[in-house]
């Protein structure tokens, strides 16, 4: 049960976009303008913006490519790029992450023809996921316990725990996250406080199969030791919070849904870091709750 990217955050979606110029000769020109519309004639572009959080633009200045990124769902994010270039040469290795943040990608990716004398193009596709490296440590995150993220005086059954057969197992990048049952419309609370970098709440598709996985609605928060918290499967419209804002432990941040990948109404919620635009790991939780500090939640137990 997760996957938020990218249409949703979780989780992942793939765009890919194409670009073709031909330099110097005005007959090639005009050749390049042909290929353009012939191009949207035949509907061959493979442009899939709309299920990226982020969308990867190209601008030509003078001879060379600058790409830019722009943000729907997140004012932060990692992007794994691959290019496929003729005749020219990139700022970046050819397969890259790079992270996006405050409309500036880092590190920069520029194009330039090898010989602008002859012709050049150049092709990419790319991964974006909520959230970028550039923030604290991935492998030293602050020992810290999570509060419940709900209500305080509620209780929900843990119906997936750390290394769940159903969606966490192993190479999810979701090992270490929890699922708690509860009806849609749940209240759920900030477990840490931090700053919303990624709301996405317009969806009000699920299902039990991987087909649904960018359909999750989910919030992102970011903490100060720049690990990510993710509270997935929202109902749609079931954002309570804003882009940018900065949110108190136990403040409302949404009502709990059933969207995306998810065998019922519950919330995911992990803590996670980038390691590129489609693969992310998540940190081992302790929480504080009526019994204690530190407690590890269990699958099939109820806090
Ligand atoms: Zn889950």
């Amino acid at each position: 049960m997760c996957r938020r990217f990218n249409s949703g955050p979780a989780h992942s979606t793939t765009a890919s976009s194409s670009e073709y110029f031909q330099a110097m000769n005005y007959r090639r020109r005009i050749d390049a303008l042909i290929a353009c519309i012939c191009l949207i004639i035949l509907g061959t572009d493979l442009t899939a913006h709309a299920a990226q959080s982020v969308q990867l633009e190209t601008t030509r200045q003078a001879d060379t490519i600058v790409f830019s990124a722009q943000g729907f769902n997140c004012t932060e994010a990692t992007l794994t790029i691959d290019l496929t270039l003729d005749n020219m040469t990139a700022s970046c290795p050819t397969h890259v992450s790079v992270d996006y943040e405050r409309n500036t990608l880092f590190p920069a990716l520029i194009l330039t023809p090898i010989d602008a004398r002859r012709p050049w193009h150049f092709r990419y596709t790319y991964k974006s996921h909520v959230g970028c490296r550039r923030h604290g440590s991935a492998t030293q995150p602050a020992d810290y316990d999570y509060g419940l993220p709900y209500r305080r005086g509620e209780t929900h059954f843990v119906m997936q725990g750390a290394f769940g057969t159903f969606s966490h197992f192993k190479g999810t990048g979701d090992e270490q996250c929890i699922d708690f049952q509860m009806p849609v419309g749940t209240i759920i609370c900030a477990a840490r406080p931090g700053q919303v970098v990624g709301i996405k709440d317009d969806s009000d598709r699920g299902g039990p199969t991987p087909q649904f996985k960018d359909d999750a609605n989910y919030i992102v928060i970011q903490h100060d030791d720049g690990t990510y918290g993710l509270y997935e499967h929202l109902c749609k419209g079931g954002s309570l919070v804003t882009l940018g804002e900065i949110v108190n432990r136990g403040q409302p941040i949404g009502k709990s849904g059933c969207t995306g990948w998810a065998s019922g109404p519950h919330l995911h919620f992990g803590v996670y870091n980038n390691l590129s635009g489609s693969k992310w790991f998540s940190y081992p939780l302790t929480f504080t709750t009526p019994n204690g500090s530190h407690q590890t939640l269990l699958e099939g137990n109820t806090y």
